[in-house]
């Protein structure tokens, strides 16, 4: 399918629109739900905010959740439709590299949608998903939406987990179920931030391939050197730094005079 509009090289939104593009071409092969494009939107707020760039936070998350793949004995990465749409190819090179299993997990669970991904998982160079139709027929404890539904050779064996674009709900349950969470997540504040072993605020279509490229490094290193960059690693303080990092970013802009004078009038008793 083709994009809808040539989106003009030398326009200084790009990137960002074609990115848009592939996820509405996405939509209309039924691998994405209008509800996916509303949290693509969500996300894009906060990239708008990081400057479309990955900060030294998430190179360090980074760090942390290559090590933690390799040091995983049973890694399973969970797809949904955007993460599909936006980066299949590199989901499944990065499983391949860390030898993890790939599971299609839908919160707007269809036969067909779970088939639509599968399709474009496969294509992408997948010998094997899991959790398509009756295979996922595991339950994950306290949680009642359609996530709960995960396959038994998947998501409910992994010791870990690597999910994007995820509900703050089924992070905390699979952390109830002991499992270790890697969340590659745009918002710093969101539940799924909070609640995973290690967040990776950045955009999937940048983090997946530094991942690829932080776990071709890494995996020359013993298990122990790999253990001591995971118990390094604290969450809550680099999501901390995260925080910081969109402060000081949105008091720079305001310095600039990036900001319309009449919002930055208003703005004023709050900086
Ligand atoms: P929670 O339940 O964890 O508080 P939420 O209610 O925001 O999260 P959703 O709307 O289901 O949950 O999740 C979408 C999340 O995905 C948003 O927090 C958004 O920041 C993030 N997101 C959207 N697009 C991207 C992207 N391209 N890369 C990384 N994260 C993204």
């Amino acid at each position: 399918m083709k994009e809808e509009i040539e989106i003009p090289t030398d326009h200084p939104r790009a990137n960002s629109l074609r990115i848009r593009e592939k996820l509405v071409m996405n939509y209309k092969l039924g691998i994405v739900v209008p509800q996916g494009l509303i949290a693509h939107g969500r996300g894009e707020a906060f990239d708008y905010i990081l400057g479309e760039r990955t900060i030294k936070p998430a190179f360090k998350a980074i760090t942390a959740a290559g090590a933690a793949m390799l040091l995983a004995k049973y890694p399973v990465i969970s797809v949904n439709g955007n993460s599909s749409a936006l980066a299949a190819k590199d989901l499944v090179k990065l499983a391949n590299i860390t030898k993890s299993k790939i599971e299609v997990n839908l919160f707007y669970r269809s036969f067909e949608r779970e088939i639509a991904i599968k399709k474009v998982l496969t294509e992408a160079g997948a010998k094997e998903v899991f959790g398509v139709g009756d295979q996922a027929s595991a339950r994950i404890p306290e949680l009642s939406s359609e996530r709960r539904k995960v396959d038994v050779r998947g998501i409910y064996s992994a010791d870990l987990v690597l999910l994007s674009l995820e509900d703050g709900d089924r992070t905390e349950a699979l952390r109830k179920m002991g499992k270790k969470v890697i969340a590659i997540e745009l918002n710093p504040f969101s539940r799924t931030a909070q609640y995973a072993s290690i967040t990776i605020v950045d955009n999937i279509v940048r983090a997946v391939p530094l991942l690829i490229e932080e776990v071709q490094r890494l995996k020359f290193k013993s298990r122990k050197e790999l253990s001591r960059i995971v118990k390094r690693f604290n969450n809550e303080k680099n999501l901390g730094y995260c925080i910081e990092f969109i402060a000081k970013r949105l008091i720079e802009i305001r310095k600039r005079k990036i900001l319309y004078p009449e919002t930055m009038e208003n703005l004023s008793p709050w900086l």
